[in-house]
Formats: C-alpha cells, sequence, structure tokens
C-alpha cells in the first residue's frame, strides 16, 4: 500500500536498489535525503516498524502494536534491559525525542574525533553544527502555532539569586513542550516530515526516496570484498534479498553493531566481542517546587534550562518544570554525563554454525553494561553540587532507592514532600553510540574500512559521545555520509 509519494507499506521492496539504507529512524531517513539532494536517484530505506503517522508522538498512546523486538538479542544486566532502537515505528526514535540541539563540546571532538570530522562540524557549512541548527531553529519557527502557555516572563533572575554560580541558558530545542492534559508533551522535528511535506525548507519539491516498511535486515550479503545486497526478513515470515550497489547501516547502535560484524565475517574477519558501548548516564532529583519559585517558572517560556559542565564534569544540568497533570509543580533537575572512559560495555555475539546456517541468520547478540567505579564516583561528585542547591531551596532528600526514572520519583516526591533523587539505568537515556567509531573502524565519512561500499551511520560511529545530547551531529554527519556516498569530498584515510 502506498501511504504517500515515497512511502510504502508491507514489504514492497524492488529487486535491486543504487542505494539501501538500513533503518529509517533519525540518522537512515536524513542520510536519504541528503543523498536525494545530492542527486542519488534509486534509493530505498527499509525498516521493521510500521507506518503509524508522521506526527510526532509525543507521550500519546501508539495505537499501532509496534513489533517485537528480534528474539537474538538480550541483556546481562538491568541496563539495557529495553534494548534501545531495536524496535520502534517508522521513523524510530525521531517520533518521540525532545528535540535537544546540543553541539559536541570542541574538546572532546579535537581530542577523539577524526580532524576532518571535526573541521566540517565546527566550520559554517553544509553539514556543520551552525547550519544545522540554524535550520531546525528556522523549522520550528515556521512550524510552531500559536501556544497558549507561552509568556515573556523568566524566571532566571529568582534562580540567579539561589544559584549565583550556574550559568542558565535555555535550552536550544527543535520543536517545543507544552502542557497536555495529562503531562508535559513535547513535538519535534523528524524527517519523516518531509513525507509529508512539513519537513525543512531545503526538502520542499525533492523527489524523496522510497520508503518501505516492514522489512528487517537479517545480514548484509557480501562478493569479492563489498555489498552485494542484504537479506531482509519480510512481514509473512519470509526472507529475500535485495541487491545495492552502496549499504547503509542506520539501525540504531545495537543492530548497526550486529550487521556490521556479520559484514566483517563475510571478509574473513569475525569479531565477537564489541567494546565501546556507552549511553549517557542520568540521574538528578525530582522536587517539590516552592510556591514562589513555582508560580514564575510554570508560567514562563523558558521553564527548560540547562548549565553546562562540560569542562570540569563532561556533563550538563538540566532543569524543567513539570506541572501539567501533577498535584503541585515539581522540578526536575538532572544531570546527563558521559560514562567515564575507558568504556568497559559491550556487545557480545554468539555466531551460528556457518556450514548449519549458511550464513544467513542473525548472529545472537548480548549487552553487558554497568556503572564503573569511576561513574560511581562522578555520579556523588556531580550530587554534591545539585545538594547543595536542594539545601537552598530549603528541601529535604528522601533516601535513594536504586535505579529509579523521574516520573515515579515525581510522584513520590509530591507525596512525601521531599526530593527524590533517581538514577536511571544505562540504555534508557536512547543516547547508545561508540561500536563502530568513525577513524577506527570507518574512515571520516562513515565509511568501513573493510567492506567496500558498505557505509555506517548514527551515533554507534561516534569515537567519544561527550556530555550532548546526539540528534544535532547525528544531523549533520548525514551529510558527510552522503557527501562520501557520492564521492563529492573524495575519500582519503582519517
Ligand atoms: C524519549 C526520547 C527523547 C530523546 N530526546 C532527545 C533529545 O532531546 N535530543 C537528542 O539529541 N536526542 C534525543 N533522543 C535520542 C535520539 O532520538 C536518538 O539518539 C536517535 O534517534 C538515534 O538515531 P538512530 O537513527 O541511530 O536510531 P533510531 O532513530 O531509533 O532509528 C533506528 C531505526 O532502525 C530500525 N531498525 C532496527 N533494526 C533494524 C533492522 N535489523 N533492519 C532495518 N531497520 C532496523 C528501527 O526500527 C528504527 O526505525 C531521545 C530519545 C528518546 C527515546
Amino acid at each position: 500500500m502506498r501511504i504517500s509519494e515515497g512511502l510504502h507499506s508491507q514489504g514492497e521492496i524492488p529487486e535491486s536498489c543504487s542505494v539501501l539504507v538500513l533503518g529509517a529512524g533519525m540518522s537512515g531517513l536524513s542520510t536519504a535525503l541528503e543523498l536525494g539532494e545530492r542527486g542519488v536517484r534509486d534509493i530505498v530505506v527499509a525498516d521493521p516498524g510500521p507506518f503509524t503517522g508522521f506526527e510526532h508522538r509525543s507521550r500519546t498512546p501508539n495505537t499501532v502494536p509496534l513489533p517485537h523486538a528480534p528474539s537474538w538479542w538480550r541483556s546481562a544486566s538491568p541496563h539495557y534491559a529495553e534494548l534501545p532502537g531495536v524496535t520502534g515505528p517508522l521513523g524510530g526514535r525521531s517520533r518521540c525525542w525532545h528535540g535537544v540541539l546540543l553541539p559536541m563540546s570542541r574538546r572532546v571532538l579535537e581530542r577523539h574525533w577524526p580532524n576532518d570530522t571535526t573541521d566540517r562540524l565546527l566550520a559554517g557549512g553544509p553539514g556543520s553544527y551552525r547550519a544545522v541548527m540554524r535550520e531546525l531553529l528556522e523549522w520550528q519557527r515556521a512550524s510552531d502555532g500559536p501556544r497558549p502557555d507561552r509568556t515573556l516572563d523568566d524566571p532566571r533572575e529568582e534562580l540567579k539569586a539561589i544559584w549565583p554560580d550556574l550559568s542558565l541558558e535555555t535550552v536550544p530545542q527543535a520543536g517545543w513542550s507544552v502542557d497536555g492534559p495529562d503531562g508535559r508533551l513535547v513535538w519535534a522535528y523528524s524527517p519523516l516530515m518531509a513525507w509529508a511535506r512539513r519537513g525543512l525548507a531545503r526538502h520542499v519539491g525533492l523527489d524523496l526516496p522510497r520508503v518501505v516498511s516492514g522489512l528487517r535486515a537479517i545480514s548484509v550479503q557480501v562478493e569479492a570484498g563489498s555489498v552485494r545486497g542484504v537479506l531482509l526478513a519480510t512481514p509473512d515470515g519470509g526472507v529475500r534479498e535485495v541487491r545495492a550497489d552502496v549499504v547503509v547501516l542506520a539501525a540504531g547502535t545495537l543492530e548497526n553493531t550486529r550487521l556490521y560484524a556479520q559484514a566483517l565475517a563475510e571478509v574473513g574477519d569475525t569479531v565477537t566481542r564489541w567494546p565501546g558501548l556507552n549511553d549517557h548516564v542520568s540521574h538528578g532529583y525530582a522536587i517539590p517546587l516552592p510556591s514562589v519559585l513555582a508560580e514564575r517558572w510554570t508560567r514562563s517560556d523558558h521553564r527548560f534550562l540547562r548549565s553546562d559542565h562540560e569542562d570540569e564534569l563532561n556533563a550538563n544540568l538540566f532543569m524543567e518544570v513539570h506541572a501539567a497533570g501533577l498535584a503541585a509543580p515539581v522540578l526536575d533537575l538532572w544531570w546527563m554525563a558521559q560514562q567515564e572512559e575507558p568504556f568497559h560495555d559491550e556487545i557480545r555475539f554468539d555466531p551460528p554454525n556457518r556450514a548449519a546456517s549458511g550464513g544467513n541468520t542473525a548472529w545472537a547478540g548480548q549487552v553487558t553494561a554497568s556503572f564503573s567505579s569511576a561513574d560511581e564516583e562522578k555520579i556523588s561528585r556531580r550530587d554534591e553540587i545539585t545538594g547543595k542547591l536542594l539545601e537552598a531551596l530549603n528541601v529535604g532528600v528522601a533516601e535513594e532507592r536504586g535505579f529509579v526514572d523521574f516520573e515515579p520519583a515525581a510522584q513520590a516526591a509530591l507525596a512525601t514532600g521531599t526530593a527524590h533523587h533517581y538514577v536511571s539505568r544505562l540504555g534508557t537515556t536512547d543516547h547508545e553510540a561508540g561500536t563502530v567509531p568513525l577513524g577506527r573502524r570507518l574512515d571520516f565519512g562513515g565509511r568501513s574500512l573493510s567492506v567496500g561500499n558498505l557505509f555506517v551511520a548514527g551515533p554507534a560511529t561516534f569515537p567519544t559521545s561527550g556530555a550532548a545530547n546526539p540528534s544535532l551531529t547525528i544531523l549533520a554527519l548525514a551529510a558527510h555520509t552522503a557527501e562520501a556516498v557520492t564521492g563529492d569530498r573524495g575519500n582519503p584515510s582519517p
């Protein structure tokens, strides 16, 4: 069934194409659009997720059942229990992200990333932070209707009086948060909106790549050291091969790692342990807000604030007031920090016997993740800072209870009148990254150094993550990958 121009459901896929992108999420759709802009035709994007609409899903319940996570994945710890990115609707997590746009710091880029990538991200042309940020904020301005809760009020003066040392800036978002009947809702950009003609200005009039839902990639087929095509599981339980000149892996970090590991094995390099996996460490306090501050802050258009602690703590401190759907306003005061290096988390694969499987089955993958002692130490250091803020607010702290997320902590805070500490499990921030890094496994454009015409997109390619949320970097890198595929900028080694 054709849903809109270029968008198809239920496995309507041609027998061959020029570029096959695996994954119709943030990185896959953006890379496909960048390729289309550079004149590549015959692009197909395949994704197992069902089409559930173009708009942001925010917290609206999903009325269309999602496919189950594939049986080949499991987690060996409480972390990564929900296997981020492995299952989702068409559009992936671009349909539910919060639109926060933060560039990776120059210090992190210069220390760990290939020079070419760093130069390009920090310059001003296509594929730079500045260019991507500018056009997303323009998209937001063009899409933003009248907002009932918008006022010019700004609580930062009062906050400064309480926390004089903190720099407080509003968080740049490719979207906006509003109060809904059941809580605070977020609406943000998705590259999928291009197929509804509500995407970025430069995508208006573009011959849109073909996106097909209901197809999960099992493995990349390799012949004479280069990609030949991809084996895809179809909705009726069958399997079919689609030939392609170029394959771009954009299936989220976990599946990208598996598909890349299996492709490497096809050229005789069987790697079963993939270290470098990292997610952001998210922890904070749900705080019942004193009424003077609550009143001004809830009315304000500056309800989502950030204090930058990248240099000393590799972290950002965020603050957002939640009032809708709650008995009283609650301040969410949380840190988003990089896991401490070296990263100990890894993905391990268990390749099936090749003679029995014919090389055409998915490898079993297991994620093993935990906080290191350095992570625990940094969590305590950051909590000391936020503890001082709580003292200034004159709010007591309830006992810590292991892993909790904001929502239950907020309910507990309101019930007891005390701040509740929470530490989220790894894999719940959905910023998992780092297993197939640029400059090591890939060149600076995401091209495989081992398998011809194979590319990897998305945060799996980040050499390190820094404190910034990943999507601004994902969107910028989509242009780099498209240029590497089309050879626009040559392709020297990193
Ligand atoms: C609630 C929430 C809020 C967030 N807020 C922010 C934010 O404010 N700022 C920010 O920077 N980031 C944010 N993120 C993170 C951001 O959404 C992700 O980092 C980003 O979407 C990852 O892009 P991706 O393309 O790697 O994965 P995804 O967008 O998840 O896309 C992966 C796609 O691959 C498909 N797929 C999986 N397996 C296969 C397979 N075998 N074959 C083919 N396709 C496959 C999936 O169905 C999916 O559509 C948020 C995430 C969540 C969940």
